[in-house]
């Protein structure tokens, strides 16, 4: 028998489970036996994989066998110490993989589906992973189904199935027993499979199957996991990379040639030129945009922006226009009912915010009525302590019912709910049937625009009248200009139930009962946040399925409008302009009010359209495409649906709008250390490479031994690196326009920066190794250590290209400073201690030889401070 075909007693008696669900203690016993609900991907790589892949460079490869044939030939020291270099070389870069990919396992554990289940009769969201057979669980829209279900029931529920059987268009489902035991999955409307989507309504099911052994799990291998998408970063610097390359390689050869013509040994004149095309070609410079990226990713998680897509990271700085939710992104979420109109007067709820303390209540009043259609038309829960979970809007008018005395679930066992038709934000309103004493009624509650043309009259202390419409919408747009949600109540009275539970059918000749003002106040931190989106070139925009009014006083609260006009657009008119005439008005709007989810894709599309770099957010599944196509989707952690999240390159854990201007910062802050480590990499290894290229040229002898350009190479490139990408962020990280990703590594004078001062460092080396082999000093020492310090310079003044070291403080990055400690400590050792000298053809300084290379290197760091310095006196002049 298939499980559709069985009764839902049966399928209960066949996993030993109830109404009530699985005890905790049975669901873990059974998570042991059948293991976590989760498909099996690919395995991340093992680290053994990992530490030989740091070898499959083509570069190190020849590198290692030219250093066989040096043993070979007599020279083993060499061999050993250049296997030693690669292998230290390859340890610092497995390290740093492996820590950044357990990092994205982190993140990746962290944006885990979550599911509610029912255990022992209890409500608990649990990660879908722990999901087993015989559980309970809840659906709602916006799920993504966690395990295959045979559904006890559903209320409106449709689901989309495309991901398993290709059919896009939304199937109704519930809880009835089919018997043709050879249905196809698609006709099983008793069935929610893994995988799917929850479009409209919602239901629970008993867990049939978990993990690969849902259809989905069967299936798995056939679906396509999705690629890592490269960084355009990562994409750039690779074209860059292969270019370099075949310039760096044409140059090898020639050292080589002209090495040899010049009556150097083959041999070491090949080992030099390998040594310095893999110094000098900047292969791993992609992989340390990923580990700078995942371990960025990492520190963000801890200030409640969750990266699901990596690239997203990169991308953050680049953005010009956050388009964000208005409820509880911007306001707190927490509705509290201030106001209420009725029998054609406001009046404030007599009873404190917690709802306690209200009067009693005339049973026939136009507010009893009112109190219990907000009571009943109410989705929200109370657990036994004084925890509300449910929609705020909601919640607001579960408790104004209890703040008047009413219980709620007393009057739910009163007035059992026999049919609803559910909230949706399209429709703006949600209706619930009851039965009552006196037959079947209706409580219909949503948007003043949504019920006041569906309502034929209004309750009254004189019985029901007609409605006068105008007077209600002012009322209305009064209330929603203090920045109010205003929501119409009403109902209507049924002699029998009506035949289809439609719309159309259900939410007309309403009789309304008033309307229901709450407050939301604006969150704190968005009143900064919204101001530091300004200084940082990036236009906060509203978007709302609020009233305008509403909308307009919260974003004038906000200051997120502009001196220059309020500048709003509604769904309606949304609508009717065409995409090339909403583009000419796209970049003015700062508030769209009344928008359904589906026009939030036009907005991003038109602003994308103009250049811009869109972040969005999002919760619903409508808001999915929307999501997807914008620059940054964002989800919210906390309302947003599985669907939404899935859609979304980030998730905001506390669905915090600051969150996403101090995600903005993090990411111009990554961004920008990135590009200071490719600028110091790139700038330090030209100079090498100017150094040794030109000195044949000058008629010197070979300037560095290939053990010394990797060892320089191995030194410089890993822990100040690693340093430079733990900068803090810049204090005027945020006074800055956007960066422009397409203007790439070398824009705002980087190219210009690199080449200069490569061959200022290649020239500085020229003039010392002419100057101390002139003297007879142990020049090859003096030009190799000169080569570490000027780095250590170099890697102190990219730390800005604006501040001064005195600015940013010289202790303002310790993990530098450590560094540098470090790499000097090394340098020294290889200079100082003689069992190191004869491997590294090393002599020891003297005082005198040591001060020369000081004074050479910090020439490096004050020319590019007094750069510094005359940039930003221009730039002030230019101010004043
Ligand atoms: P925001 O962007 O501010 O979060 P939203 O787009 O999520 O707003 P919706 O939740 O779709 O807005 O609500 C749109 C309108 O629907 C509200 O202005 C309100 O009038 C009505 N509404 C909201 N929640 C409910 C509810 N639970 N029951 C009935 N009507 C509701």
């Amino acid at each position: 028998m298939e499980w559709h075909q069985l009764s839902i007693e049966d399928v209960f008696a066949e996993f030993r489970s109830s109404r009530q669900g699985l005890s905790d203690g049975e669901a873990e016993q059974r998570l042991t036996v059948n293991g976590p609900n989760e498909l099996l991907e690919k395995r991340a790589r093992m680290p053994l994989v990992m530490f030989l892949s740091q070898f499959g460079d083509f570069m190190i490869l020849v590198l290692l066998g030219a250093a066989f044939l040096a043993g070979s030939t007599g020279n083993p020291g060499d061999m050993l110490l250049i296997i030693a270099i690669v292998i230290l070389n390859a340890i610092i870069g497995f390290i740093q993989e492996f820590r950044a990919e357990r990092a994205i396992i982190a993140l990746k554990r962290m944006a885990g589906q979550v599911a509610d289940v029912l255990r022992a009769g209890q409500l608990k969201s649990i990660d879908a992973r722990e999901i087993v057979p015989g559980d309970l669980v809840l659906l709602k829209t916006g799920d993504v189904v966690p395990a295959d279900l045979r559904l006890v029931d559903g209320v409106q529920l449709k689901l989309v199935e495309s991901s398993l059987t290709g059919e896009s268009f939304p199937v109704e489902k519930d809880g009835r027993r089919l018997s043709d035991p050879r249905l196809p999955l698609g006709e099983r409307k008793n069935m929610a499979y893994k995988g799917t989507i929850v479009s409209a309504g919602r239901g629970m099911g008993i867990v049939v199957a978990t993990g690969m052994a849902t259809e989905l799990g069967k299936i798995a291998a056939m679906i396509q996991a999705e690629g890592e998408a490269k960084t355009p970063l990562q994409r750039r610097l690779a074209a860059f990379g292969r270019r370099l390359a075949v310039v760096v390689l044409f140059v090898c050869a020639m050292v080589f040639i002209i090495g040899y013509l010049r009556g150097e040994s083959p041999l070491l004149m090949f080992m030099t030129a390998i040594s310095l095309a893999v110094a000098v070609i900047p292969e791993a410079l992609p992989a340390v945009v990923t580990i700078s990226l995942a371990l960025g990713a990492g520190k963000m998680v801890k200030q409640n922006a969750l990266i699901r897509r990596l690239p997203a990271v990169e991308t953050l700085g680049a953005i010009t226009y956050i388009c964000t939710d208005k409820t509880g992104t911007l306001t707190q979420n927490r509705m509290t009912v201030t106001e209420l109109f009725l029998d054609g007067a406001a009046i404030s709820p007599g009873f404190a915010a917690n709802g306690a303390g209200g009067g009693a209540v005339d049973a026939e009043s136009t507010l009893s009525h009112l109190l219990i259609a907000a009571a009943l038309c109410n989705d929200a829960r109370k657990d036994n302590g004084d925890n509300m979970t449910g929609d705020p809007t909601d919640v607001a008018l579960y408790v104004l019912a209890l703040g008047y005395g009413l219980d709620p679930l007393r009057l739910a066992a009163q007035f059992p709910r026999i049919a609803e038709l559910p909230f949706d934000s399209d429709r703006k309103c949600m209706t619930s049937f009851h039965h009552g004493p006196d037959g079947i009624v209706s409580f219909t509650k949503g948007a003043v625009e949504a019920l006041v043309d569906r309502a034929g009259g209004i309750m009254s202390a004189a019985g029901v009248e007609h409605l006068d419409r105008g007077v209600f919408i002012r009322q209305n747009e009064l209330m929603a200009a203090s920045g109010m949600r205003v929501l119409a109540v009403a109902m209507r009275k049924w002699d029998k139930m009506p035949g289809s539970i439609s719309s159309d059918v259900v939410e007309r000749d309403l009789t309304m009962l008033g309307l229901a003002g709450m407050t939301d106040p604006p969150r704190e931190e968005a009143l900064p946040a919204v101001s530091l989106c300004r200084s940082a070139g990036i236009v906060p925009v509203m978007i709302t399925g609020d009233h305008p009014v509403t909308a307009l006083a919260i974003a004038r609260k906000l200051e997120m409008l502009e001196e220059d006009g309020e500048r709003m657009l509604t769904g309606r008119e949304l609508d009717d302009l065409s995409l090339e005439e909403f583009e000419r008005r796209v970049e003015h709007i700062r508030v769209y009010a009344r928008v359904a989810p589906e026009q939030k894709l036009k907005i991003v599309q038109a602003l994308k359209d103009k250049g811009h770099f869109v972040a969005m957010t999002g919760d619903g599944v409508n808001d999915a495409p929307a999501l997807k196509r914008a620059d940054i989707g964002i989800a919210m952690g906390m309302t947003g649906t599985d669907v939404a999240k899935e859609a979304a390159a980030m998730i905001l854990l506390d669905d915090n709008f600051a969150t996403i201007v101090n995600a903005v910062r993090e990411g111009r802050r990554i961004y920008a250390n990135i590009l200071k480590f490719i600028t110091y990499s790139i700038t330090s290894n030209m100079g090498t490479l100017v150094l040794v290229v030109l000195a044949p040229f000058f008629g010197m002898p070979l300037p560095l031994l290939p053990v010394q350009i990797l060892w320089l190479n191995l030194l410089c490139d890993s822990l100040p690196g690693l340093a430079l990408a733990v900068e803090p962020a810049e204090r005027d990280t945020m006074c800055r326009p956007p960066v422009n990703p397409a203007a790439g590594i070398f824009a705002e004078g980087r190219w210009w920066f690199m080449a200069r001062y490569g061959l200022m460092i290649g020239a500085l080396a020229l003039s010392l190794q002419a100057y101390a082999s002139g003297r007879g000093l142990p020049w090859q020492t003096m030009v190799f250590s000169f080569l570490v310090i000027s780095r250590m310079a170099m890697a102190v003044s990219v730390r800005s290209d604006r501040l001064s070291l005195f600015q940013l403080g010289l202790f303002g990055n310790i993990p530098l400073v450590g560094a540098i400690i470090i790499t000097c400590a090394l340098q020294s050792c290889v200079v100082w201690i003689p069992a190191l000298n004869s491997l590294f053809s090393t002599s020891p300084l003297s005082f005198t030889e040591f001060s020369i290379i000081l004074v050479l290197s910090s020439v490096v760091l004050l020319v590019t401070e007094a750069e510094k310095l005359i940039l930003s006196r221009r730039r002030n002049s230019r101010v004043f």
